[in-house]
């Protein structure tokens, strides 16, 4: 059987490798932005000289070869259904028998003028960084970060690393706060001014305006202000990568639809990562998760699949994530709104430096733990995926803080101060159990 995957991203090549670690099946890996499999988290590192590009490969080259995984540098640009055939870009055919899709993400561009400009980019594949090498190996007086979010914040840390003076269009009243409760989007707004960067909440691109020679000048803003810039990036989110499959049979809405199984539409072609959309999303997750390690997790479940012949379902269990705006870590286990549901409530605790804080959502009546958002704390993930999984309550949770602390020898430790406000807020008396990592086993292992 000839397994043809499309997209050598992270949710493309852990599909290739489940595959062939439990069958013989011809696989062919197609992708048209890199030969090899490489990090995209770690592209902000190349750019900040940490590290350099071969280092953000996983395999090396020789792995491919070896585990009988046949790689191909091009695009497709058209899935044949009816004749089980793709479209090379050179107009060459492929056969397959069963597809998988793992094409990934596109920046989102919502036309605005100026958007085609020299000097105007989005980050999100190699070529983008390449391209951003190139941008800022002229001279850039300031450059324009327009929208809020993860990706935003790196290119401001990218750019800072290279003193390169940054404003931010964010067009919320608050940093990213059509994800985060206001406590810590206020935090990370303080925190962003604080080093140093012009953060424009509430602020719209109006257009981006060019030179003489057609290389971006200036940016417009919706309040009519004007800002000399010689580089725009343009990070107002990412959207299913889609488009190339407008002509095909596969259904799709904002990505390509996928039941649990991940099968589409169409018998066999699959949809994994970024660019798969859940018909009906495993209960407390999204429709469309764009993060690294789903995808992963999606490529796992559907190799064993397709291998075994199982026909297993995506149930990954409550929804957590991982992320760092400059100095500040942020983890998020289960699931905090940015608005409260009419049957939750919420006890924030946030140090006096306004630097650290953890955000607590529970049911009103029961006081189950329904999410918990970290920042500049570090917690071990097992064991809220296990409170959660386990509906511990408030008082459960709180007074086993401690056992939570990711590196209780080196970090501040914040319970004490924590339980504190929490006892005055609700009239309680609880007090803290044991600390550390021994503390974790015993509670991991009961
Ligand atoms: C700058 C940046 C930082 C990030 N940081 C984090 C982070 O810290 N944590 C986290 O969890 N997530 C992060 N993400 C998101 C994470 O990288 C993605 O969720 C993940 O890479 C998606 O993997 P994927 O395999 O689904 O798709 P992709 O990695 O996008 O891979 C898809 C591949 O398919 C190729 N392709 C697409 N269409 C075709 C076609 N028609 N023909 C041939 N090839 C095609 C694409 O070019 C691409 O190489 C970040 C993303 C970016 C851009």
């Amino acid at each position: 059987m000839k397994i043809v995957i499309i997209g050598n991203g992270i949710s493309g090549v852990t599909a290739a490798r489940h595959i062939r670690k439990r069958s013989d099946h011809e696989i062919l890996l197609v992708s048209g932005e890199t030969d090899y499999f490489f990090s995209r988290t770690a592209l902000m590192y190349i750019y900040m000289g940490h590290m350099e590009y071969h280092h953000t490969k996983p395999y090396e080259d020789w792995f491919w070869e070896k585990n009988r995984i046949d790689l191909l540098r091009d695009w497709i640009t058209e899935v044949d259904t009816d004749n089980k055939q793709l479209v090379r870009s050179n107009g060459f055919r492929i056969n397959y028998d069963k597809l998988i899709i793992a094409c990934g993400s596109r920046s989102n561009l919502f036309g605005w003028h100026g958007q085609d400009l020299d000097g105007v980019q989005s980050l999100y594949s190699y070529q983008d960084l390449q391209q951003l090498e190139q941008n800022t190996n002229r001279k850039v007086d300031r450059a324009v970060i327009v929208g809020g979010g993860l990706i935003g914040i790196e290119l401001a840390e990218m750019l800072q690393s290279r003193k390169i003076p940054t404003t931010l269009l964010v067009r919320e009243k608050s940093y990213w706060d059509n994800v985060l409760p206001p406590g810590e989007s206020d935090l990370i707004s303080r925190h962003i001014r604080e080093h140093g960067f012009d953060l424009r909440l509430g602020e719209e691109l109006d257009k981006i305006l060019p030179d003489e020679n057609g290389r971006v000048k200036a940016v417009k803003t919706k309040s009519g202000e004007l800002v000399n810039t010689q580089l725009v990036c343009l990070t107002a989110g990412v959207s299913p990568n889609i488009s190339w499959l407008s002509n095909s049979s596969i259904e799709t809405k904002r990505g390509i639809l996928i039941n649990k199984r991940f099968e589409t539409n169409i018998p066999d072609i699959y949809a994994i990562g970024d660019c798969a959309e859940f018909r009906d999303p495993p209960p407390g997750r999204r429709n469309i998760e764009q993060v690294w390690y789903t995808g992963k997790m999606h490529g796992e479940i559907l190799g064993k699949n397709i291998a075994d012949n199982n026909d297993d379902q995506y149930n990954p269990g409550p929804w957590f994530n991982s992320a760092k705006f400059l100095d500040i870590e942020y983890q998020t286990y289960g699931t905090v709104y940015p608005k409260n549901k009419a049957d939750e409530n919420s006890f924030y605790w946030e140090d006096d430096d306004g630097k650290r804080c953890v955000h607590f959502v529970y049911n009103k009546d029961t006081t189950e733990l329904k999410g918990i958002n970290l920042f500049g704390i570090r917690a071990r993930h097992d064991l809220f995926h296990k409170w959660l999984k386990e509906k511990r309550t408030m008082d459960y949770v709180i007074e086993n803080l401690g056992a939570s602390s990711f590196d209780p020898e080196f970090y501040r430790s914040y319970e004490k101060k924590l339980i504190k406000k929490y006892n005055e807020e609700f009239n309680a008396n609880l007090k803290l159990k044991k600390r550390g990592f021994s503390a974790f086993l015993n509670l991991i292992n009961t």
